[in-house]
C-alpha cells in the first residue's frame, strides 16, 4: 500500500505556474472535481479566514494516476512563513521544483530551494512556459544547476531529472527534442524519482500535526503524514501536548485530501497525508498516537520566522 505513495511539495517562485501546474496534474489524473465546486470552496476557505480569524494556508491536494495517489502539498514560497516551509518539507518525500523558462530562478526559488536541499529532498526540476516568448530552457536549466551548486546540493541532489513544458498547454517532456504530448511523461517522473514514504504499517498509529486546517463541520483537523499504523473514524487516540501532558480524544473523521475538496475516508494508513478530527485544540507539533505511553515525535519549533532571505 504505502508503495503506491507519493508525497510531493510544489516549489516555485510567484508567477511561475504553480497553480496551473497543479491544476493540469488534478485533470490527468481526472480527480479533478466540478470546478464550479472548486471556486466556491475556495471562496469560502477565504471567509472563513476573515471570520473566524485562521489563516488556511496550504490548498492541499492529491492526485489518483494509475494506480497511485500523489499527494500534492501546498508550501508557501516566502520567507514569512519560516517554520512552515521546514514542517512542509519534513512530511514529504520529493518537491517538483517549478521555474520559469524565460525568468530563470528568483529570489523565492532560492529560499524554498535552499530548505529542501537542507531537508535532504532530491528535486524533480520543472522548466514550465516553455511556449513562451524568449524563452530559454537550456540557458534556465543551467542556472537551476548553478543555483544547486551554490546552495551546496550533494551529488544525488545535483543529477536532479528536468522536465520541460507548459503548464499552461498541459505537456511535459524529458527531453526538449521529444515530441509534445501531455502530462504522463511527468507523472511517471514523480513515481519514478519520487521515493515511497517510510512508514510502518505493522505499528501502532503515531502522526504529528504538521499544519491545522478547518473544516466548517467538524472544526479543527490536524493535517499530518501518518507515521505508523491506521486511524478510522471512531478511534480513541491519545493527544501528547507539547507541555508533556496527555488528552484522550475520539476521532469523528479522517479526510483524505483528494482533488480540491476534501473527502471522507474510511482511514488513513501508514504513509499517507491525512487530516483527522476530534480534537478540540490541538496545536501544530503535537504527536496524535494510539497508545499512551508513545514517545512523542521530535518537532523543532522555530515560529516565529528566524529565517531571513538572503541573496
Ligand atoms: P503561481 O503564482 O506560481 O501559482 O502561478 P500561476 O499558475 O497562477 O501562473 C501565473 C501566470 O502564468 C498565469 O497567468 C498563468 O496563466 C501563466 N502560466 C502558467 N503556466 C504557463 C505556461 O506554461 N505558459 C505560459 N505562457 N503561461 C503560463
Amino acid at each position: 500500500m504505502t508503495d503506491k505513495i507519493r508525497n510531493i511539495a510544489i516549489i516555485a517562485h510567484v508567477d511561475h505556474g504553480k497553480t496551473t501546474l497543479v491544476d493540469k496534474l488534478l485533470e490527468a489524473g481526472g480527480a479533478y472535481g466540478d470546478h464550479q465546486e472548486t471556486v466556491e470552496r475556495a471562496m469560502d476557505s477565504m471567509d472563513l479566514e476573515k471570520e473566524k480569524g485562521i489563516t488556511i494556508k496550504s490548498k492541499n491536494t492529491s492526485v489518483k494516476w494509475e494506480d497511485y495517489t500523489i499527494n500534492v502539498v501546498d508550501t508557501p514560497g516566502h520567507a514569512d512563513f519560516g517554520g512552515e516551509v521546514e514542517r512542509v518539507m519534513k512530511m514529504v518525500d520529493g518537491v517538483l521544483l517549478v521555474v520559469d523558462a524565460y525568468e530563470g530562478p528568483q529570489a523565492q526559488t532560492r529560499f524554498v530551494l535552499r530548505k529542501a536541499l537542507q531537508e535532504g529532498l532530491h528535486p524533480i526540476v520543472v522548466v514550465n512556459k516553455v511556449d513562451r516568448d524568449f524563452a530559454r530552457p537550456e540557458e534556465v536549466h543551467d542556472m537551476v544547476l548553478e543555483l544547486f551548486l551554490e546552495l551546496e546540493a550533494t551529488e544525488e541532489q545535483f543529477e536532479a531529472p528536468f522536465f520541460y513544458g507548459s503548464a499552461k498547454n498541459g505537456f511535459f517532456v524529458g527531453n526538449l527534442n521529444d515530441e509534445h504530448k501531455d502530462m504522463t511523461p511527468l507523472l511517471q517522473g514523480i513515481v519514478d524519482n519520487v521515493p515511497a514514504p517510510q512508514a510502518n504499517a505493522d505499528e501502532p498509529f503515531r502522526m504529528l500535526a504538521s499544519n491545522i486546517d478547518w473544516d466548517n463541520y467538524v472544526g479543527r483537523v490536524a493535517l499530518g503524514k501518518v507515521l505508523s499504523g491506521k486511524v478510522a473514524k471512531g478511534d480513541s487516540v491519545w493527544l501528547h501536548r507539547k507541555d508533556g501532558t496527555k488528552v484522550r480524544s475520539k476521532i469523528t473523521k479522517v479526510f483524505e485530501y483528494s482533488s480540491l475538496s476534501n473527502s471522507e475516508s474510511a482511514e488513513g494508513v501508514a504513509g499517507n497525508i491525512v487530516g483527522i478530527a476530534g480534537f478540540e485544540d490541538i496545536d501544530i507539533g503535537e504527536t496524535i498516537a494510539a497508545s499512551e505511553e508513545a514517545e512523542p515525535l521530535p518537532f523543532v519549533n522555530i515560529d516565529p520566522p528566524t529565517i531571513s532571505m538572503q541573496f
